[in-house]
């Protein structure tokens, strides 16, 4: 649709945001389409002072550690993935991924986002056995693993979900990323040839 909203009413629309007013799709892209980024800067700013009104902000130095791009799911939008068998498939060794988190801690951070691709077959225990080390070692905050992963791997150990969870969380596990839910509509998921459907994703 031809957007036809004037830049004049680019203000009552982020006036309307601020007040929490529920915009139609169209406003939305008309505000995408006219507001300038620092217009839109302010605003965030404003609400999240509104929200958060002790002036504090407060940030995570971490560092995104991908131990294996190995992965049975062919999502059509990804370039990191390798098929089982690639010559450019890797898993990373604990060695390997010990000397990224001390250069993360060396540079100041508290905690890794690990997430790898779904591997056919790496052994639980060598899940388990980095959450263990690395804790243990660094005592980091350890965000690891995306509803995708854990739904696969709670399938291929035969844990399920829960117990599998269970299992992580006693290695170290502290928290799960939210990877693999931007679309939650399995007409889509199944035209990305995503592996891990809607259902599956929320009982993560
Ligand atoms: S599951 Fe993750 S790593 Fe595997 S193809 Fe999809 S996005 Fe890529």
């Amino acid at each position: 649709m031809e957007n036809t909203i004037e830049r004049t009413d680019t203000a009552e629309l982020l006036a309307r945001i601020e007040a929490r007013d529920r915009l139609t799709f169209e406003e939305w892209k008309a505000v995408e389409d006219t507001a300038s980024t620092e217009e839109l800067g302010r605003l965030a700013d404003k609400m999240r002072s509104g929200l958060h009104p002790d002036d504090v902000v407060t940030y995570v130095v971490d560092r995104n550690v991908n131990y294996s791009n190995v992965c049975v799911s062919v999502c059509t939008f990804c370039a990191f993935y390798r098929k089982p068998g690639s010559p450019e498939g890797y898993v990373h060794s604990y060695e390997e991924i010990f000397g990224k988190v001390e250069e993360m801690i060396d540079l100041g951070g508290s905690g890794v986002l690990m997430q790898g691709g779904l591997h056919p077959d790496l052994p639980l225990d060598y899940y388990t056995g980095l959450l263990r080390e690395l804790k243990t070692r660094y005592k980091i905050h350890l965000h690891c693993f995306s509803p995708p992963e854990l739904d696969h791997l709670a399938k291929i150990t035969g844990l399920g979900v829960e117990g599998l969870l269970r299992e992580l969380r006693a290695a170290g596990l502290d928290s799960i990323p939210g990877g693999g839910g931007e679309i939650l509509v399995d007409e889509i998921r199944r035209k990305r040839r995503t592996h891990c459907n809607t259902e599956e994703w929320l009982n993560v």
